[in-house]
């Protein structure tokens, strides 16, 4: 008999309480079969801002045989690690204190040993939100489910998987445990995506171990070099060695997630990341420091409006004239996009708009 058992409704995806939505469906059921479970004390964590949850305990009201507990997040990866909920109950901070998946700690598809598993799904999907898809499944399969708003590139499969797929990978069986999918097309770019998530990561690493917290802390440097049109080539050598040691090092599982998800990356999008690089091009036109804004003369009506919303005074023209970008001068801060009405700016990666190189009359 288990000394304990932990019922953990924290989602590790703010975006994605699967466990908390799963309970409060049939949340009766739920309670019966945790008190005769032959556990001496049953605990319920949750977080303690959620409004529906909040609600069914006050109509629920106390229950003797289950302790409920609060936490103060709405969702963090650190709960989706059982060393560190286990400490919750011990009335300590939820520190991760490795990696341990046989503690008597369940989230509502473990408790009811499903063999399916909800996700939300997020990002460039055509259809987004919760899913349910057999525990063992296919890229493809969740593909086909919530396809992409522009041409599919990848998609991320979050903490604790931590996998970019590409279109390679796409009948390669894998088993979901994460809460979240995120969809991306040709709009997006694999760089800034990558660069996003682990700027997650480094909010949600504890910092106690050094390849989890110094790792994150390096990937994150790295990333944003490559980001801003600093990076050299061997930085990505350099992700990769990091990447590897930390996949085995890292204290807890959040570390390693975050390397596999760079090492995936790496694996299967290294071209278009190198891009950045050896050929100074983001081929989705995201990442600021590579694109480059124009304005085409067929749209342009000389209104100035630009050239008032350019701080850098990058813009050349005068009233009537087709105005010009100083590609010198210009920081792309996209402010003069926003500020055509005549949707006359445009922004380019690789392939330019031809352009006059001075002003000349409208028309
Ligand atoms: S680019 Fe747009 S805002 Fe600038 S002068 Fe032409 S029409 Fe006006
Ligand atoms: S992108 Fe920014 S700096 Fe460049 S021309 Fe437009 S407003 Fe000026």
């Amino acid at each position: 008999m288990s000394e304990y058992m932990i019922y953990n409704l924290v989602p590790t995806f703010s975006e994605a309480p699967v466990s908390l939505d799963l309970f409060l469906k049939e949340a009766s059921q739920v309670i019966d079969a945790l008190k005769s479970s032959k556990a001496d004390k049953k605990y319920i964590v949750y977080p303690k801002q959620h409004k529906e949850m909040t609600q069914y305990l006050q109509q629920a009201g106390e229950n003797e045989d289950i302790v409920y507990l609060p936490v103060e997040t709405g969702g963090a990866f650190v709960f989706g690690n059982k060393t560190a909920v286990v400490r919750v109950i011990q009335g300590e901070k939820p520190l991760p204190t490795g990696v341990d998946h046989g503690l008597p700690v369940f989230s509502a598809e473990e408790f009811a040993a499903a063999d399916t598993k909800t996700v939300v799904i997020g990002g460039n999907a055509k259809k987004k939100g919760t899913f349910t898809f057999a525990k063992t499944t296919t890229p493809r399969a969740i593909l086909e489910q919530c396809s992409s708003v522009k041409e599919w590139k990848g998609m991320y499969f979050g903490y604790p998987m931590g996998r970019m797929v590409g279109a390679g990978q796409l009948d390669e069986e894998l088993e979901l445990t994460t809460d979240y999918i995120h969809i991306f097309d040709e709009t997006d770019c694999v760089l800034d995506q990558l660069f996003k998530i682990a700027n997650r990561y480094s909010k949600e690493s504890c910092g106690r171990c050094v390849y989890g917290f110094e790792g994150v802390t390096q990937i994150n440097m790295i990333l944003s070099d490559l980001v801003q049109k600093k990076g050299k080539t061997e930085d990505i050598e350099l992700l990769l060695d990091l990447c590897i040691v930390m996949e085995t090092q890292a204290l807890c599982d959040i570390g390693a997630s975050a390397a596999r998800t760079v090492l995936t990356a790496l694996q299967n999008f290294r071209e278009e990341i190198e891009e950045h690089v050896a050929k100074k091009n983001c081929r989705a036109a995201v990442c600021a420091r590579y694109v480059t804004y124009h304005i085409l003369a067929d749209l342009c009506t000389g209104c100035t409006d630009c050239v008032d919303a350019c701080e850098d005074d990058a813009i050349l023209g005068k009233k009537k004239f087709v105005h010009v970008i100083d590609q010198d001068e210009c920081v792309q801060c996209g402010a003069c996009m926003e500020a055509c009405e005549e949707g006359a700016i445009v922004k380019a990666g690789a392939v330019k708009p031809k352009t006059p190189k001075k002003p000349v009359p409208c028309g």
